[in-house]
């Protein structure tokens, strides 16, 4: 058998471990990431990536759909239509380039890269089925990230017409039915973007309102856009199986039938914890993902997990954030992982950012907020829902967290996260002259209304 070695060994070149790939690499150590499928993991290959260029495409038919009949700017033009096969060979080529790019900076970073299904045969070493036949590596340290993959339900087992994400972001056609079991990010996205395509949308959702991890106030908008755009939701409902083109459905009232062409399932993902050996390790556990310290340290010695594995929330750049991490730490240097500033984006419509702690976590902190009704740029973008809300400690004024509810407020992300970094106040906020007319001037508002100095309120 082929054998080689090296200083960090890392399973899985998702954002997570190609991340942590390429900063051991920037610091010397002797790398090598296998990979059983692609680069760039199931953020760049059936995740973020391809829902947000599905997300783009829905979005510009829509406009042209509306800007085709009557409307306030003056504008007329004929009904498009959508070959979604076409699209999908764009977001294909956008892949492509990333997971090319991905493989570019690995190289550059002197990473040695394995395809291949790994197989872990203790703490140090690993076997990898290549093209090439087995490869054995031995390594002084492991890092596991695994991932995640879309979990099904008993009742609704993934094939045919039953979807999971990845199937739902390489659909060759728009369906004319479908229906989305679990109305969190990921099925409220595509769900959202198909309803523009044209699709019959219902969703079914088992808790008493959609994305029940935020609070009510940040999820209204959205319900009541999915509302203008004609998706149906059915909260508090439990699917029950699918059969003779219908989604069976248990609610209050009895049961339902959904009639669909296409059922996605969104209900979560499971951790990449099995079939490749792990269990050998016999590594704490946290539930089904592997417990991990402040420096994504294991319960055993130079043992590394990141990313998906170790559990919510399961962000791209938070796993991005801890492979960084963990190549800082194998390399000796004092780091460790704090989550307090880490955003994280719903790209439904309009979108949620979420920053720090939420008016629920700290009871005692006061919140101020301003709406987009009252912002220039959002009017002329033609879209006044939503606000943004500052959560900060009453006498201080430190910036707590922050989170917003609007058309294009992913952007504002990193100015939230940067916020909370810099242990900003909303003195801070006030005081920074922001431009206009943009978006980002709700933050500002809304912090010169905690003060009592509103301006444009
Ligand atoms: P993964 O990206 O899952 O990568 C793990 C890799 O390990 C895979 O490539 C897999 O093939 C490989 N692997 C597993 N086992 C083995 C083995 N035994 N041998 C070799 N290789 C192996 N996050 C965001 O932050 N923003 C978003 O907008 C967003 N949108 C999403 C949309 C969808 C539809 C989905 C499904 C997810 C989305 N996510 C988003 C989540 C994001 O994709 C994940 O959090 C992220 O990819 C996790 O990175 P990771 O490195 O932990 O694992």
């Amino acid at each position: 058998m082929r054998r080689e070695t090296c200083q960090v060994l890392i399973l899985g070149a998702g954002p997570g471990g190609y991340v942590c790939a390429i900063r051991a690499g920037q610091l010397g150590l002797d790398t090598v990431v296998v990979e059983a499928a692609a680069p760039g993991g199931t953020c760049l290959n059936v995740g973020c990536i391809p829902s947000k260029a599905l997300i783009h495409a829905a979005n510009e038919f829509q406009a042209a759909r509306h800007l085709a009949g009557p409307n306030a700017l003056g504008i007329t033009g004929a009904a498009p239509t959508i070959e979604l096969s076409r699209t999908m060979a764009w977001k294909d080529g956008i892949v492509a380039r990333l997971t090319g790019g991905v493989a570019g900076l690995m190289r550059k970073a002197k990473v040695r890269m394995v395809a291949g299904q790994a197989r872990i045969l203790d703490g140090k070493s690993v076997e990898v089925a290549t093209s090439d036949g087995p490869l054995h590596i031995q390594t002084e340290h492991l890092v596991i990230a695994t991932g995640s993959r879309p979990q099904d339900l008993p009742v609704l087992p993934f094939g045919g017409d039953i979807l999971s994400s990845t199937e739902a972001l390489s659909l060759a056609a728009v369906p004319r039915r479908l229906a989305i079991v679990g109305g969190g990010y990921i099925g409220l996205e595509i769900g959202t973007a198909m309803a523009k395509l044209g699709a019959e949308v219902t969703v079914v959702e088992a808790a008493p309102r959609l994305l029940p991890q935020y609070d009510a106030e940040l999820t209204r908008p959205v319900a009541a856009r999915l509302k203008t755009l004609g998706v149906a939701v059915l909260t508090g409902a439990r699917a029950q199986g699918f059969a003779d083109g219908a989604l069976v459905v248990a609610t209050a009232e009895g049961d339902r039938r959904i009639p669909a062409d296409k059922v996605l399932v969104t209900v979560g993902r499971a951790a990449a914890t099995g079939g490749f050996g792990l269990e050998l390790l016999q590594l704490d556990m946290a539930g089904p993902f592997i417990a991990v310290d402040d420096r994504c340290r294991t319960s055993m010695h130079r043992v590394h997990a990141i990313g998906d594995v170790t559990g919510d929330p399961m962000l791209a750049h938070r796993a991005m954030a801890q492979g960084n991490l963990v190549a800082e730490v194998i390399a000796g240097r004092n780091a460790v992982w704090d989550k307090r500033a880490m955003p994280a984006v719903c790209f439904t419509d309009p979108e949620i950012v979420t920053v720090g702690r939420l008016p629920g976590d700290a009871p005692e902190a006061a919140v101020t907020s301003f709406p987009f009704a009252g912002n220039g740029r959002a009017l002329t973008l033609e879209r006044d829902d939503g606000f943004v809300r500052v959560v900060h400690d009453r006498a201080t004024g430190l910036v707590l967290g922050i989170q917003a509810v609007g058309a294009g407020v992913s952007e504002l992300a990193g100015q939230f996260a940067l916020a909370l970094e810099m242990a900003a106040t909303l003195t801070d906020i006030a005081a920074t002259i922001h431009a206009h007319p943009t978006l980002g001037e709700t933050v500002q508002e809304a912090a010169l209304k905690g003060l009592g100095q509103a301006l444009h309120m």
